[in-house]
């Protein structure tokens, strides 16, 4: 059977990682009709829009993108595209695995870790505005019906995956009201799953400890922008962002990226690492019922990583972007 998938082939590295991805991708042999659609930096120099109305509709129709990463400035200039990509679309759950690769030089071994952020409320709810001049307010946006459907989501996600744990990481202690809602929401929902452990854990508190001892958590559920940062730590903690993969997940659609940007210090040299986007791809293709071809191009990729051979440079070693993939490719 053949997939269409749109293919947003970002900024920066972007379109040095999403080729040869899709290179890797065809090479195992999956059937996909790859839809190029327009988005970021270079769709707002192209059609004065970064993020035109037929990308959103080509999503909504395939209803699965992979996607590179989007340059977005900071301060000014238009509204991040990644933001605006997961309100549209309502992609209200980001799921980002941080595990251990072997080959990949790390603080900690056998690191296993899920983090579940929200996507689409918090303080990205974009709702800023300047009070009087010198003072800004950024509204930090929770509901009952957000905080449910992403604690449902970590607890299904646990139990799909025979995971043990969900800890649900908030602020509640100062922030009363918002992380409040948030914790209470999630310890209803986790009496409805009496087979899986539940705790909670102050943010500040599960920082340190995923630093300490990465070992002692399982799956971590939190709102946004906890989401994001300890999502990065966890990144850290199984060898940075050039290895961490995530899915955005909503009822109506989904979308594969890395955790990265757009590395604009490398972009264009062909030497950014695709394992991130890779394994970005597939976490896709177990998406779309494609487990096989995603096992046989996990298993050439870690060959790949453990032999050590062809590395790039972010792994300490010298090769290019395009070998790289070329030795996945060798070993599917
Ligand atoms: P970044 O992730 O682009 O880069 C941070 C560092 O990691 C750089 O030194 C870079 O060279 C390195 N790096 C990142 N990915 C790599 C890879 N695949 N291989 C090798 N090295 C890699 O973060 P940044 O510099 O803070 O952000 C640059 C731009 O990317 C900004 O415009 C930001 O808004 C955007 N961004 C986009 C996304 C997204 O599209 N999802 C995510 C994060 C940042």
């Amino acid at each position: 059977m053949s997939h269409q998938v749109c293919l947003l082939s970002g900024d920066g590295i972007g379109p040095e990682i999403t080729n040869v991805v899709r290179e890797i991708i065809d090479a195992a042999g999956v059937k996909i009709e790859w839809i190029p659609c327009e988005a970021g930096l270079g769709s707002f120099e192209k059609n004065g829009d970064p993020l035109p109305q037929e990308t959103l509709d080509k999503i909504r129709s395939t209803k699965l993108a992979l996607k590179g990463p989007l340059a977005t400035a900071s301060g000014t200039g238009f509204r991040s595209v990644n933001v605006s990509l997961r309100k549209e679309l309502q992609l209200y759950a980001n799921y980002r695995p941080a595990k251990s690769l072997k080959g990949v030089p790390a603080p900690f071994e056998n690191v296993d870790l899920i983090v579940v952020r929200e996507n689409t409320e918090g303080l990205y709810s974009g709702l800023e505005h300047t009070v009087v001049p010198g003072v800004v307010e950024s509204l930090r946006v929770i509901t009952e019906a957000g905080s449910r459907r992403i604690a449902e989501f970590a607890f299904e996600t646990a139990r799909s995956l025979g995971r043990k744990r969900v800890t649900c990481i908030h602020k509640a202690n100062i922030l009363k009201l918002s992380d409040g809602l948030f914790l209470d929401t999630c310890n209803k929902v986790a009496k409805d799953y009496p087979d899986i452990q539940y705790d909670d854990c102050i943010v500040d508190a599960a920082a340190m400890k995923m630093v300490l001892n990465p070992h002692q958590f399982d799956v971590l559920v939190m709102e946004n922008l906890f989401g994001d940062i300890l999502s990065d730590l966890a990144s850290g903690l199984v060898g940075g962002l050039g290895v961490t993969p995530s899915g955005n997940l909503g009822t109506d659609a989904a979308v594969f990226e890395a955790v990265h940007g757009t590395a604009p210090d490398i972009a264009g040299k062909n030497m950014a690492n695709p394992t991130a986007l890779l394994l970005s791809a597939t976490m896709m293709l177990k998406h779309m019922n494609e487990a096989e071809a995603a096992k046989k191009i996990e298993a050439s990729l870690f060959s790949v990583l453990e032999e050590g051979k062809t590395l790039t440079g972010d792994l300490k070693g010298s090769a290019s972007t395009t070998d790289f993939a070329e030795a996945i490719i060798a070993k599917l």
